[in-house]
């Protein structure tokens, strides 16, 4: 029984660890971005409302972003565990996401944050855009969603290192070497909790 969240700015790879961790700890990446694209592509109401959002680097307000992974964390495949991906961004997600699990019984055992200084994300969103061709990888939309981060996001970040929930994984290098420190660390970290409490 794992639930863990995962959070980086744009361009550190939490999408690709993600998937990676939530191999090895067999349970389920949730990542709301990819929802949010998928939406977009399959037009769903959903979609037409966040396209606007995304296409900008601007968040996908609170409102609709809450109830989508409220409904998510319902479905059977996330009882025994999930690892959130790009979620919560925002303090009021936050607060809503541990209304939510506390409603639930249920919290969170560790909080990854992804770190990389922002000269060589900017330079790996520029590879990702040619190979990937994600709509929102353009400089100019990259430097908005950097910015959101560090305006909102990192507020995130220190309201789980107050909690004592933070594991710090250094995000720069080969994306297989990072999996496996960031699988070490986790399990150094649940582990140790396990034999104070
Ligand atoms: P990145 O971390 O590279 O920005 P994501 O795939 O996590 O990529 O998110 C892409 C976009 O999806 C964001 O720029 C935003 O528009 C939207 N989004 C994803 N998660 C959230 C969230 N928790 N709150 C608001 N918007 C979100």
């Amino acid at each position: 029984m794992t639930r863990l969240l995962i959070i980086g700015p744009p361009g550190s790879g939490k999408g690709t660890q993600a998937e990676q961790l939530a191999g090895h700890f067999g349970i389920p990446a949730v990542s709301t971005g990819e929802i949010f694209r998928n939406n977009v592509s399959s037009r769903t109401e959903l979609g037409i409302e966040a396209a606007q959002y995304l296409d900008g680097g601007d968040f996908v307000p609170d409102h609709l972003t809450n109830a989508l992974v409220k409904d998510r964390l319902q479905d059977e495949d996330v009882h025994a565990g999930f690892l959130l991906d790009g979620y919560p961004r925002t303090a009021p997600q936050a607060a809503e996401l541990d209304n939510f699990l506390a409603s639930q019984g249920r919290s969170l055992d560790a909080v990854i944050e992804l770190q990389a200084p922002d000269a060589e994300l900017e330079q790996r969103m520029l590879h990702r855009a040619q190979k990937e061709g994600r709509r929102d990888d353009t400089v100019d939309v990259f430097r908005r969603r950097l910015d959101l981060y560090h305006r909102e996001t990192h507020e995130v970040v220190s309201l789980y290192a107050d909690r004592g929930l933070l594991v710090s994984v250094n995000g720069s290098g080969d994306p297989g070497q990072i999996t496996a420190q960031a699988i070490a660390a986790v399990e150094r970290f649940i582990n140790g909790r396990g034999e104070r409490s």
